[in-house]
């Protein structure tokens, strides 16, 4: 079962990619999960994208109404640390690292924004992927979110009074594991990633699911599990 993700919706956007990707997903009937920002100050986005889009919470209120899954995208979008957490894909961090009175603080102002907008938040992701067991405390005690959409496994799993959903990959393609979310950042897309993009779906929609209640199994993770983790972190361990 494959699910699509969006990643840094926020005022400050390419909104020519968004609304593409949105015209596509419609025609093929995909609802993904989308990682809204909702206090973009990341230098390098605003740097890119200096005018800010009046219509962009009425958008995501549109999309929330569609049945896109709202993801809080941590808070402000700007690395505070060079910790990778427990899901050590960068090593850079809004929130890994931080006491966790800060880190409260973050999710608390990062909810209340999205809350004010008439958004129900149902999921949460770090920018980089990375956080830590301060940040579940903090999402745990300020928020009612209890799913995150990151790590490495093969399916579903619940610990720590969270559901994970896995998240292996940064395009679609053919992987041989129960769920894959294929992680895609519009604002960075060019032609061919929308025509790639394009081609999957029309071979594989029927393979897509959407976030809801049913894919939430509180199963603990295995041993496939960790040994997945243990050989992505070994691959990807250049990186750090
Ligand atoms: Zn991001």
């Amino acid at each position: 079962m494959y699910i699509l993700r969006l990643d840094d919706a926020s005022e400050y956007r390419q909104i020519e990619n968004w609304d593409r990707m949105e015209r596509l997903l419609d025609a093929y009937g995909i609802r993904p999960i989308v990682g809204v920002i909702p206090d973009n100050r990341d230098p390098r986005i605003l740097a890119r994208y200096p005018q800010p889009d009046p219509d962009f919470w009425q958008r995501v209120a549109r999309w929330q109404k569609k049945g896109w899954a709202i993801a809080l995208h941590g808070h402000q979008h700007i690395y505070l640390t060079e910790e990778g957490g427990i899901n050590p894909v960068n090593a850079r961090s809004e929130f890994a690292g931080l006491p966790y009175e800060e880190q409260c603080r973050k999710i608390k102002a990062g909810y209340a924004v999205l809350r004010q907008h008439g958004l129900e938040p149902e999921l949460f992701f770090a920018p980089s992927h990375t956080f830590d067991e301060n940040t579940l405390r903090a999402l745990r005690d300020c928020t009612p979110i209890r799913v995150i959409s990151d790590t490495v496994a093969n399916d579903v799993y619940y610990r720590d009074g969270f559901y994970f959903i896995p998240q292996q990959s940064g395009r679609a393609r053919r992987l041989p594991f129960a769920v894959s979310t294929f992680c895609y950042h519009p604002n960075a897309m060019k032609e061919v990633d929308f025509e790639r993009l394009d081609a999957f779906l029309k071979k594989h929609k029927d393979d897509f699911t959407v976030f809801g209640p049913a894919l939430l199994k509180q199963r603990k993770p295995g041993v496939y599990d960790r040994m997945l983790r243990k050989l992505y972190f070994a691959r990807s361990g250049a990186r750090r």
